[in-house]
């Protein structure tokens, strides 16, 4: 890994002076910044789950779109600041305290090295010409130099991955550090992308906002639907069913104590919600169950993971966060369901809107109240317990060594609807 962080370094430091920059390629530069930065923002909670369900075998972020335009738009000093850049703000937006940061390193290192050699190819085939090279790529030979250019930027990128990947689980089998044959594919579409990007932005470039749209529309509208996996959906809140919620927490409780990082749970109970049911039906009760999923959805950063638990009961993962964050976070969420006002028909077919919702909200946090899912699923439950008990409406962080009040059960068996206190 060290060789390869060495390698790209060097790259970039034999390649700064190669070419010079003037303001077009500056205004290349933001632009292509701006494309990078919003993809990842539009991506970020599918990103991490992407990442997630791919450890031990290579990532593939499709931020390639913008990396292989800037090899055909800008010259060797700002593709390399592009790298920088993205790379920064994905630490920062996703992967911050959640990854090990020597591999992100390692990833951008190989990424650098994929460019030099796609940029390589661009340079042999027209020497002289200069940046963009998008401009000179025509004919019969620009699709093969394009094409060279993209196998190239994969090979690379993606052979350093492979290799490390196998050099660090000797025992895991190597069919899997190939990862899925589609991401190939998803990378074969991205260099497609980007050489239309540069062709467009060399040549019309008012018409580059519909390209960098369709990337994120192709991103998310394409590929979240995959994401939401029917099967792993809860279908009546497109909220992660709890099998699925679970499987994600132990990825993320692992990754937390690979890191020494921590990371907060919230179980969340709605107050009296037999009594929505009772007044105006269960399809408001529905309708009610669906805006505050959406409500939780849109309190909490992107790639925060919320799942319905049971059946007006949700649960929260909050990856990186400590007890002030995740009461605070707690509260946001609590004061985002009190704000609702869900328009539904009533039992007697009239509109009605319903509003006054409150919930009760237990906090656990990792390594503080358990290390295992089990146990601080415990923790939080418990604390759940004396949210209710003290009245309702309030959030409640696990006490260290509190013993667990009677009634709590295991989370296994939580998805049960939960008995009002009183
Ligand atoms: P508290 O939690 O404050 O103690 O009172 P509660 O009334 O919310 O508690 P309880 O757990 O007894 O009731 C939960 C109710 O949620 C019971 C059930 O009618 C309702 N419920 C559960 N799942 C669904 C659902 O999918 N749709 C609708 N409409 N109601 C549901
Ligand atoms: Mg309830
Ligand atoms: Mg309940």
């Amino acid at each position: 890994m060290l060789v390869v962080q060495v390698a790209a370094l060097a790259t970039v430091a034999g390649t700064i002076t190669l070419a010079p920059v003037d303001r077009e390629d500056w205004i290349c530069f933001v632009l292509l910044v701006g494309a990078a930065v919003a993809h990842l923002e539009a991506a970020s909670g599918m990103e991490r789950i992407r990442e997630l369900s791919s450890e031990g075998s290579p990532h593939t972020h499709l931020q390639s779109v913008w990396f292989f335009a800037a090899v055909l738009l800008l010259p060797p000093p700002l593709i390399a600041a592009l790298l920088a850049v993205s790379y920064t703000h994905s630490w920062l937006r996703v992967y911050h305290r959640r990854a090990v940061a020597h591999r992100k390193t390692f990833s951008l290192a190989t990424v650098v090295l994929g460019c030099a050699a796609a940029y390589a190819v661009l340079s042999a085939v027209y020497p002289g010409h200069g940046e963009p090279f998008a401009t000179a790529l025509d004919g019969p030979l620009g699709l093969a130099t394009v094409v060279a250019a993209g196998a190239l930027y994969r090979l690379v990128n993606y052979g350093l991955v492979v290799l490390a990947i196998l050099m660090t689980n000797p025992d895991r089998p190597s069919r899997k550090a190939l990862g899925p044959a589609s991401d190939q594919l998803m990378i074969a579409g991205a260099v497609g992308l980007a050489t239309g990007f540069a062709v467009v932005l060399t040549t019309r470039p008012w018409w580059t906002p519909l390209l960098i749209i369709t990337v994120l529309a192709l991103h998310t509208g394409l590929l979240l639907p995959q994401f939401r996996d029917a099967s792993r959906m809860d279908a009546k809140t497109g909220l992660f069913d709890p099998t699925f919620w679970a499987e994600l927490t132990a990825d993320e409780l692992d990754r937390a104590r690979r890191l020494n990082g921590r990371l907060g749970v919230l179980l969340l109970d709605l107050d009296l919600f037999k009594r929505i049911n009772d007044r105006h039906g269960h399809l408001a009760g529905d309708a009610v169950l669906r805006a505050v999923a959406d409500a939780i959805k849109h309190s909490v950063r992107g790639h925060d993971m919320v799942g319905r638990y049971g059946g007006e009961e949700f649960a929260v993962v909050l990856p990186g966060l400590g007890a002030d964050d995740v009461v605070a976070t707690a509260e946001r969420i609590r004061a985002a369901v009190a704000d609702l006002r869900v328009t539904t028909v009533d039992l007697d077919g009239a509109q009605r809107s319903i509003g006054g919702l409150t919930a009760s909200v237990g906090a656990a946090v990792f390594p503080e109240h358990g290390t295992e899912r089990t146990t601080l699923l415990l923790a939080a439950d418990a604390a759940l317990y004396e949210a209710k008990a003290a009245g309702r409406n309030c959030t409640r962080i696990a006490g260290s060594a509190r013993p667990l009040l009677p009634g709590a059960r295991m989370p296994d068996e939580l998805p049960a609807a939960r008995q009002p206190q009183d």
